[in-house]
């Protein structure tokens, strides 16, 4: 069935939907992105992503080309109009189409941004089959441009990141630069030990994750111990328990790394009750 999507303006068909070839985003990887996750309907922490997908474009010098209004009624109307239960929204942002290809950015004023957002149904994505059994994780050297906390649309590294994680059998890769971990290809990374949560302190070298904001939190209000700072691979392989977190798959837990399992090589306890506190608290805010 053809989804409804929206560009610059407009709901289309997703076959009727298109973007020029002389797309900065196309060209250039000159776009930023935010995925929103969708849970019975409604938004997760989407006031966060949308305020990220500000801080994105203004490090970027983009000019914001839809206001939140309209951001948040759009992103309601592809959810409605598409019938989404659980699933997401994916919004993209781009440099836009000054009509021939050059280094030097266009006028903002004469060439517009390019919107694109659509949804993608995933009715397992609150019960979801690999959270419960938790993921395996391969590390590799973390070979991504120094800016990651601006979340563009340049994911090759992080793709080429998944597929060795796929062929290692394993299902996600965690980057480890100058013998620390930064974070995974898609998410951010946090290992457990004697019940003390770890995970990297925020800086360009990572993802400024929503998901891990909320966490943090949740865990804070529930008196569990955080302790934001980098760690290796060693101290991750004798952590009682490893985890991930994004917006599409909330808390998951970790259960080997690089070959050695963690604990019992099931998903650890603190993990497991992350999930549920964030699935059950963000689920009171959404939208
Ligand atoms: N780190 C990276 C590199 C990511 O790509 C993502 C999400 O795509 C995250 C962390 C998690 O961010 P969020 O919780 O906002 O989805």
């Amino acid at each position: 069935m053809s989804r409804t999507v929206y560009v610059n303006g407009e709901f289309l068909p997703e076959e009727k939907a298109t973007v020029s070839i002389f797309d900065r985003g196309f060209l250039m990887a000159d776009g930023v992105y935010e995925v929103t996750s969708v849970l019975g309907g409604k938004l997760i922490d989407f006031e966060g992503h949308a305020a990220r997908l500000a801080r994105s474009l203004a490090e970027l010098d983009m000019a914001q080309p839809i206001s939140h209004e309209d951001l948040l009624a759009v992103h309601r109307e592809l959810v409605a109009r598409n019938a989404i239960d659980n699933g997401l929204v994916y919004l993209q942002v781009t440099r836009g189409n000054p009509g021939d290809r050059d280094f030097v950015f266009p006028d903002p004023d004469e060439t517009p941004g390019t919107v694109v957002l659509f949804t993608q149904s995933k009715p397992d994505l609150r019960d979801n089959p690999v959270a419960a059994a938790g993921i395996k994780v391969i590390s590799i050297p973390d070979q991504r441009w120094a800016r990651r906390d601006i979340k563009t649309v340049q994911l090759l590294y992080p793709s080429m990141g998944k597929m060795a994680a796929k062929a290692a059998g394993a299902g996600d890769a965690w980057f480890v630069e100058d013998g620390k971990v930064t974070e995974g290809t898609s998410n951010n990374a946090y290992i457990v030990k004697n019940g003390r949560i770890v995970t990297r302190e925020l800086s360009n070298d990572i993802l400024h994750g929503i998901t891990r904001a909320a966490v943090l939190r949740y865990a804070a209000e529930a008196q569990m111990e955080v302790e934001e700072r980098a760690f290796t691979i060693a101290e991750a392989q004798a952590a009682d328990e490893a985890f991930v977190t994004s917006a599409t798959t909330f808390v998951t837990p970790v259960i080997e790394i690089d070959g050695v399992k963690l604990g019992a090589g099931t998903p650890g306890p603190v993990a497991t009750r992350l999930r549920e506190i964030y699935i059950d608290e963000s689920l009171k805010s959404a939208l």
